[in-house]
């Protein structure tokens, strides 16, 4: 169902936390571990925060309220976010009234909670993920110093619209489009903590997509666990096409997407508006092994995928194409990673982000016994990034000498101060140097260079 947040109680709870915010200059501090889904997740608390009369921080010592959005993906994300909740301890003992929450994927796991729950007395509260809108309740509940709140099960996938946003930056934005995951891989948690699919209205989106645009937004980049899987009253493919229709300079991408929900009409729609809609594909392989495919549950084959690449590559001009592997998944033989490697010599991904498979708790992976020992799987990660190194490096060899508009990000870290970091469409990360701050356009620049992962240029005549 899609509630309008007015119907919640929220407004009512907003003015309640203002009476104790009014006049006195209270300070949030929202960090975020994990997901851009968590970004633009952390981007609404924020919104919500500063509804509630607080102002906005970098600095979590000196607040009155800190917001920590967790990311379940791993056991290790989980322990750097206990171990930061740990860090406010000395925080709170300075500032009695400071008030700490928990959310995101974590705080929807039963054992977590009841971890921070037992151990960490100063949280006030933790909340699902889909459950921003109460956040001013919560809040509410920690100023009246009643009790502790934790809320878990309550999700009952429903999408909540019109939650006031603070953007960070105001030239790039993510837009979610739609929530949770259907798909059940085997090493993942993310339907566990999520929920279902569900997916947000086609034209709540496109007037987000709008506004943004209107205020100047150069780069709108659509979220979701599985964001070809969306379904409302149109498809994905359909909805990417309304939004290149807006009038104005942008481009839209999108992340992350499943093999399985790449159709025809989205790469005519990709191949159709290539210039508002960016060349860039990342399209999960994980293993390119079919016994392993099968126990990851990933619901395509090697062959599927192979076809499903090519016909990216081949239909779309100019894009570049990236993927995830997953080393060392259960009963991964040095046969199966061939079969990995086999596909990347293959396909010739542009870019290659590559993890070493680890336990999660609570995945159906996690009681699978056929584990692969840490050596085999560092050699194997070695074995592939040297070669993707090369394959990357070769890959971005023909934009030597070519002509690419790029967006300008930020200072580059690798230059002065008048280096600056921009991106083509296609996701390429680009240098150059100017005596001109361009950052949040669009400019043409000249590559001069390429390594496997960055591009070098300079800034030809922009008019
Ligand atoms: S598609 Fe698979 S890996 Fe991606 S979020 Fe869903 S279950 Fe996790």
């Amino acid at each position: 169902m899609i509630i309008d947040i007015k119907s919640t109680g929220y407004q009512n709870d907003v003015s309640r936390v203002k009476l104790y915010t009014e006049g006195k200059k209270l300070k949030a501090h929202v960090m975020t571990f994990g997901c851009q889904q968590n970004e633009a997740d952390s981007e609404r608390a924020r919104g919500i925060l500063l509804d509630m009369g607080y102002e906005l921080s970098d600095n979590y010592r000196e607040c009155d309220i800190i917001l920590v959005n967790t990311c379940a993906i791993r056991e290790h994300a989980e322990m750097k976010a206990l171990s930061m909740l740990g860090n406010f301890r000395a925080v709170k003992k300075n500032n009695p009234d400071l008030i700490v929450g928990v959310f995101g994927c974590m705080a929807a796991e039963p054992t977590v909670m009841e971890k921070i729950k037992k151990d960490f007395h100063y949280v006030s509260f933790t909340f699902e993920p889909n459950m921003l809108h109460m956040l001013p309740s919560l809040v509410l509940a920690a100023l009246e110093k009643s009790k502790r709140t934790f809320v878990i099960g309550e999700d009952k996938g429903d999408i909540v619209e019109g939650s006031p946003v603070y953007r960070v930056g105001d030239f790039k934005a993510w837009v979610s489009i739609m929530y949770g995951c259907n798909n059940f891989c085997s090493y993942c948690i993310v339907p566990y903590v999520r929920g279902r699919e569900r997916s947000r209205r086609s034209e709540d989106v496109l007037s987000e997509c709008k506004e943004l645009i209107s205020n100047g937004v150069k780069e709108i980049t659509l979220l979701g666990q599985n964001v070809n899987s969306y379904r409302s009253d149109i498809s994905f493919a359909e909805l990417l096409e309304r939004i290149a229709l807006i009038d104005g300079d942008f481009t839209v991408r999108f992340m992350t997407s499943h093999p399985k929900d790449v159709s025809e009409k989205l790469i005519l729609v990709m191949k159709k508006y290539s210039g508002k809609i960016a060349p860039y594909f990342h399209l999960p392989l994980q293993s390119g092994s079919d016994s392993i495919l099968k126990k990851m549950n990933r619901s395509y084959d090697r062959e599927r995928f192979i076809s499903v690449a090519k016909k990216l590559k081949t239909e779309i001009p100019g894009l570049a194409l990236s993927t995830d592997v997953i080393i060392g998944f259960p009963g991964e033989t040095e046969e199966d990673f061939e079969d990995t490697m086999n596909v990347l010599r293959e396909i010739r991904f542009d870019m290659v982000y590559s993890f070493l498979y680890s336990k999660r708790e609570g995945t159906k992976a996690a009681s699978m016994t056929d584990f692969v020992e840490d050596s085999a799987k560092n050699d194997r990660m070695k074995k592939l990034l040297a070669e993707q190194d090369i394959i990357s490096y070769e890959m971005n060899q023909p934009y030597v000498g070519n002509v690419c508009r790029v967006l300008v990000e930020s200072v580059s870290k690798r230059g002065g101060g008048d280096t600056y970091t921009a991106r083509t469409g296609s996701n390429k990360l680009v240098h150059f140097k100017s005596d001109k701050n361009s950052i949040g356009n669009f400019i043409n620049v000249k590559i001069e260079k390429a390594g496997a992962f960055d591009l070098f240029a300079t800034e030809i005549n922009n008019i």
